[in-house]
């Protein structure tokens, strides 16, 4: 942890100048149709890209730490994707996140949790954050694990579904949701947390923000940039592979109702039909 005590911060508040970097992914869009690459059988990125929704709210959580302690410190974005990705990684800089570094490298594609796990460690380590935040899951994928799979290989704590998180005193404690309630847990600085959508309520991007962004730094680095060896990322580093991939299956027949004043009869009475009322 970077070690500047700040004078005159009340007790509470931390009293580090904390460095908190925040992992996001960007994602296609959600709503455009998704594609499979029948070759590769990977997701066809090529669209429309956004920020994944869920690290959203770990980009407001490390902006309110920030603003808590005064406005000091730093946050980074930290993303292991395409070049286009850094469109989805503006949004979070035009929230206010100071700078931006995606990883992105040919010999990255493919990479499934182990190696992109292997890949934002090594960008993490060279950041040496005080917090390293993550959103709940992505909603491509939707593995929910790459928080405890980067946390394993830095050998730092995790807390995960934190629903409240305070920082203080070189801790980080957070009110877990569970399915029976909440548990509240505790872990030094350093550590991963991934936080869930109920955390908080996102700001919207200002104009000014949106203007602004364009100008903070934005690092695109390779994997050699980062340490890491090529073996150990893409489809080389790989433990995983799909087999098969298949669509969902049809909703079978769908029926229309225009409501001419009976809509709702008319709903009552297919519900009725199948006894789901
Ligand atoms: C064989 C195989 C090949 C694959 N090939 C590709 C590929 O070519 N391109 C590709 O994009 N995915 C690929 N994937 C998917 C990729 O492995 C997963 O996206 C990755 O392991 C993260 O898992 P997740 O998306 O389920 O994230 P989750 O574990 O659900 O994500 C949790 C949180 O982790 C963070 N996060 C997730 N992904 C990233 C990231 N890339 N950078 C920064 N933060 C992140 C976000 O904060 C997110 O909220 C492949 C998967 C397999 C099995």
């Amino acid at each position: 942890m970077s070690d500047n005590r700040r004078p005159g911060v009340p007790d509470g508040l931390d009293s580090l100048i904390m460095k908190i970097a925040v992992c996001v992914k960007q994602v296609p869009e959600a709503t455009g149709q998704r594609k499979i690459d029948p070759s590769s059988k990977r997701l066809d990125r090529s669209g429309e890209g956004a920020l994944n929704q869920y690290d959203v709210n770990a980009v407001e959580e490390a902006l309110r730490i920030k603003e808590a302690n005064g406005d000091q410190g730093e946050v980074v974005l930290i993303s292991l994707g395409p070049e286009s990705a850094l469109d989805a990684m503006r949004k979070g800089l035009a929230m206010g996140a100071d700078r931006a570094v995606l990883v992105s490298d040919a010999a990255a594609a493919g990479s499934d949790l182990v190696a992109t796990s292997y890949a934002l460690a090594q960008a993490l380590a060279r950041e040496s954050a005080d917090l390293i935040l993550f959103g709940q899951q992505s909603n491509d994928s939707d593995g929910a694990l790459l928080w405890a799979a980067v946390a394993d290989r830095l050998k730092l704590p995790v807390i995960s579904q934190a629903a409240e998180l305070t920082i203080a005193g070189g801790k980080a404690r957070a009110k877990r949701q569970t399915e029976f309630g909440y548990d509240v847990v505790e872990a030094t600085l350093p550590a991963v947390v991934a936080v869930s959508d109920a955390i908080n309520e996102p700001r919207y991007p200002s104009l000014k923000g949106i203007m602004g962004a364009k100008k903070k730094p934005q690092d695109i680095l390779s994997l050699a940039d980062i340490g890491a060896e090529t073996g150990r990322a893409g489809e080389a580093g790989s433990r995983t592979e799909v087999l098969t991939l298949n669509a969902p299956p049809s909703r079978g027949s769908s029926q229309k109702i225009e409501d001419d004043g009976s809509a709702a009869e008319q709903i009552l009475a297919f519900l009725v039909e199948r006894k789901l009322v």
